[in-house]
């Protein structure tokens, strides 16, 4: 007996304006699972993350999150059901500090001391640099702040787009050895990556996105076994 998924796409269709760019896109969110969205610049991935965030129309297909249709849906209305995402270039504002950064993801109800605990706890280093503005931080630092402010929202799912760009290898490894932690405890991720290598190890499922369409599917060890190189990245 399967749960319901958290978020589920039905041959969606979306693009700008004439330009059509998902030719009718499916895939499943687990609870507690990671699908890893992977393929060439272009293919498709960004476009499929507007879509689940609602920044994006669909213009054919269904948008599901928890076995409820949300097409037409606004952003922030998607924001409220517990879609979180990061997008490509992180997010962070740079001219705030770590804390009002934190401050900001915030809210209403959620308390600022709790949260920096929490994401200081998470990454000691963020602790260290409370006070510092986060556009003065390095790369790696800037996508733990994202990462941190994504989970104050406690989201159903986390959406994660290109984590690794511009980041050392080590760095990207650890961000998703923190992504696999977040998961063991339930968490949800749809993450985008043209480059498999990095995330096939915490993926549950892979998806190969080429010209708008999902051309295959599998367990980590399928999808790898089939994708050139490529594909993998170093
Ligand atoms: P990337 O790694 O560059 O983000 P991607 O796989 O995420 O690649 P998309 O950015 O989703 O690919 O692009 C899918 C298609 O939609 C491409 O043909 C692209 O040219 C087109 N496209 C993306 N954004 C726009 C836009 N704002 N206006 C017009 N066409 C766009």
């Amino acid at each position: 007996e399967q749960r319901t998924p958290v978020l589920e796409l039905a041959g969606v269709r979306a693009g700008y304006g004439a330009i059509q760019a998902l030719h009718g896109v499916d895939l499943v969110v687990h609870p507690g699972s990671v699908v890893a969205l992977l393929g060439p610049n272009g293919g498709g991935k960004s476009t499929t993350m507007k879509v689940c965030t609602g920044l994006l129309p669909l213009n054919g297909g269904e948008l599901r999150l928890a076995g409820r249709r949300v097409n037409g849906l606004s952003a922030q209305e998607i924001a409220k059901l517990g879609v979180c995402a990061i997008p490509e270039g992180r997010g962070v504002f740079p001219n705030l500090t770590v804390r009002e950064n934190l401050w900001i993801a915030t809210g209403t109800g959620t308390d600022l001391k709790k949260l920096e605990a929490v994401a200081y706890d998470r990454f000691p280093i963020l602790g260290k640099r409370r006070n510092q503005l986060a556009g003065s931080m390095s790369g790696g630092e800037q996508q733990m702040l994202a990462l941190s402010r994504a989970l104050a929202t406690d989201p159903a799912v986390l959406l994660l787009d290109e984590l690794s760009m511009g980041l050392a290898p080590m760095i990207v490894t650890q961000m998703y050895e923190t992504v696999a932690e977040l998961v063991a405890g339930g968490l949800s991720v749809l993450v985008a990556e043209q480059f498999a290598r990095v995330v096939l190890p915490i993926a549950d499922t892979a998806a190969l996105m080429l010209h708008g369409r999902i051309v295959d599917t599998g367990t980590p060890d399928e999808i790898e076994g089939r994708l050139s190189s490529e594909y993998l990245g170093g």
